[in-house]
């Protein structure tokens, strides 16, 4: 029986973003693993939920006993649930993972039921503030075999239209709706008709819209034929879902804001979404996810995992290690790793012309340099683009 005899918290910023990446040693000599517990934005507070209160509970259990340690991680404190303790126990819960697949000798993919595909096909962002530079983004990534990309005009919350503030108007990001709606139904338009209709097309609408502009914006894009329809409504007005499904086919993916395993219930089994962003390391890790993965398969929902650039190469390993082995996989988002990333996470996974591939090592196949981790310290600075406003300074969803 291995026991977990120490568990160690790095946190690093290769490429920008600040990273959470937990190491959880055994007193079998070698044998350790590594999880993701990304938080970006409040990162201090997860590093603290791990060494302060997760570390002290597990120390001296066994290691092999996952499903039981994430139940006892989960309820442990009394009051349950939320993004700062379930990144803490995805840390540790994948780490586990790491360490019986290594003990296993197989990588990860075989103790989840094997490969149903060799690679993940992954979708990349094509972003800009012109349509000229949407289209240039557009056409490099398809140049490396990209074949589904996320369009979006200006990033979340579309051009800067001129807005009018009343006097004293606090500073903050501010956007109109309006505008942002014209200007991502013609991004999306311009990007169909000059790239065919080969291409598959990604929007994220990150919960900018009221209700019934959802309804209105979702409808609008059904003639554009996207691959989905990302957050179209923020996790609070999750009622107006049947509205869009009534009025349009426009495929829907939601979900990375979710935090409990059940809160996919009601949207996968009432069939309101078509595709899963689950956050893995928000929902608490491995442990959950595969569980929700495998309602969205009884349910003809299929898995879009988040993989923008606030999760790990760890958290980017375990995701193509679930998406090779999930019979319901739909897409990976993909963000790419810089040289710093690939330098401290030895083993991220390889992309080769559209998709990811897992590493057939034991476990999930990735390592942490950590003298190389230290040199790309975290940021702690107050955080700007999440101070979202609109044209008369109502604060608003990010
Ligand atoms: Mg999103």
């Amino acid at each position: 029986m291995a026991t977990i005899r120490n568990i160690r918290v790095i946190q690093t910023a290769p490429a920008g973003a600040n990273l959470t990446v937990v190491c959880v040693e055994t007193d079998e000599p070698g044998l350790y693993g590594w999880g993701c517990a990304t938080f970006t934005q409040r990162y201090l507070a997860v590093g603290a939920a791990i060494e302060l209160h997760l570390k002290p509970l597990l120390l001296g259990r066994d290691a092999a006993r996952i499903e039981d340690l994430w139940q006892l991680m989960m309820v442990n404190g009394y009051w349950r649930n939320g993004p700062v303790l379930n990144n803490a126990i995805a840390g540790i819960d994948i780490a586990l993972w790491d360490i019986k697949a290594r003990q296993a000798n197989m990588p990860l993919y075989q103790l989840l039921g094997g490969k149903c595909r060799e690679a993940a096909a992954v979708y990349r962002h094509a972003d800009g503030h012109e349509l000229r530079e949407i289209e240039d983004s557009a056409r490099q990534f398809m140049s490396q075999g990209v074949r589904h990309l996320r369009v979006q005009y200006g990033g979340y919350g579309g051009s800067r239209a001129d807005q009018r503030h009343p006097d004293g108007a606090v500073p903050g990001n501010y956007y109109d709706p309006r505008a942002y709606t014209r200007s991502a139904l013609k991004a999306l338009g311009h990007i169909r008709s000059v790239l065919g209709d080969e291409l598959e097309i990604l929007h994220d609408v990150h919960e900018r819209l009221s209700p019934a502009r959802a309804v209105e914006f979702a409808k609008e894009c059904e003639p554009l034929r996207l691959f989905f329809l990302e957050d179209p409504l923020a996790p609070e007005d999750l009622s107006w879902l049947e509205n869009i499904r009534q009025v349009c086919s426009t495929p829907l993916a939601m979900g990375e804001l979710f935090n409990h395993p059940r809160e996919w219930l009601p949207v996968i089994t009432r069939r309101h979404i078509d595709f899963m962003r689950m956050h893995v390391t928000q929902m608490g890790g491995l442990t959950p996810a595969r569980k929700v993965a495998a309602l969205g398969e009884l349910h003809g929902v299929r898995t879009a995992w988040h993989g923008p650039g606030d999760v790990s190469p760890v958290g980017h390993a375990l995701n193509v290690h679930l998406d090779v082995a999930t019979p319901n996989f739909g897409i990976q988002e993909f963000s790419g790793f810089n040289d710093a990333l690939k330098n401290v996470f030895p083993g991220c996974p390889e992309y080769r012309d559209g998709y990811l591939y897992p590493h057939d090592k034991p476990g999930l196949g990735i390592e942490v340099d950590e003298t190389l981790a230290a040199k790309f310290p975290c940021n702690s600075k107050v955080i700007d683009w999440t101070q979202t406003r609109l044209p008369d300074g109502t604060l608003h969803r990010p």
